[in-house]
């Protein structure tokens, strides 16, 4: 044990799994939990188990909901009949936070990537064309990062939803390439966005 309390040391190896935790920054955390009023770190430890408990994902677009639907998906405010299609469900939260998209989202729950073991019908594809088969859609954004995975799904789903009355378009390579959405800036998306070509 490096610690003087296995408490300290189990609370330190848990932080230190989350994403860009390193073993300082870890221990540093412990510590100041350690510090905090026991009502705060009530608060804290709450929050953690209620976002697990009571999240769930949107019957629409598989995003992160909770309720069966999501709020974005339940506001009559957005443009329904614009679809932008991302990997994951933190991806909204990167382009809703700049603010300038008005319409709504679809999650693919990853990219297609052999060597992972990933291939479409992994992917929340069908459920896609669910909704551009059941619904007035007039355009489909395919925003998935700029790397060789996103490059291959954006060709295969261009390949598919071709055949479907819709226009299909590509965010512009604003984006530097091997950098994920979720690191892009406000300017960087909105830009994209608006430089999206048609595929
Ligand atoms: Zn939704």
């Amino acid at each position: 044990l490096k610690k003087s309390s296995r408490y300290l040391e189990i609370l330190t190896k848990e932080f230190s799994r989350l994403p860009g935790i390193g073993p300082k920054s870890a221990s540093r955390l412990a510590f100041h939990i350690l510090k905090k009023p026991l009502t705060e770190v009530e608060n804290f430890a709450q929050a953690l188990l209620e976002v697990k408990q009571n999240i769930t994902t949107c019957k629409i677009c598989n995003g992160i909901s909770d309720e069966d639907i999501c709020l974005i998906c339940q506001d009559d405010n957005r443009n329904k009949s614009l679809i932008c299609v991302v990997e994951e469900a933190k991806d909204i939260l990167t382009i809703n936070s700049t603010g300038e998209f008005q319409g709504v989202f679809h999650v693919l729950g990853g990219v297609i990537s052999p060597l992972d073991g990933i291939g479409p019908e992994d992917l929340n594809i069908n459920s896609l064309i669910n909704r551009i088969n059941n619904n007035q859609i007039e355009e489909i954004i395919l925003a998935l990062n700029p790397n060789i995975e996103g490059d291959a799904t954006s060709l295969y789903l261009g390949k598919i939803l071709g055949p479907l009355e819709v226009k299909i378009t590509r965010i512009a390579h604003g984006l530097p390439v091997g950098t994920d959405l979720e690191f892009a800036d406000s300017a960087t998306i909105i830009k994209s966005l608006e430089g999206r070509q048609e595929i």
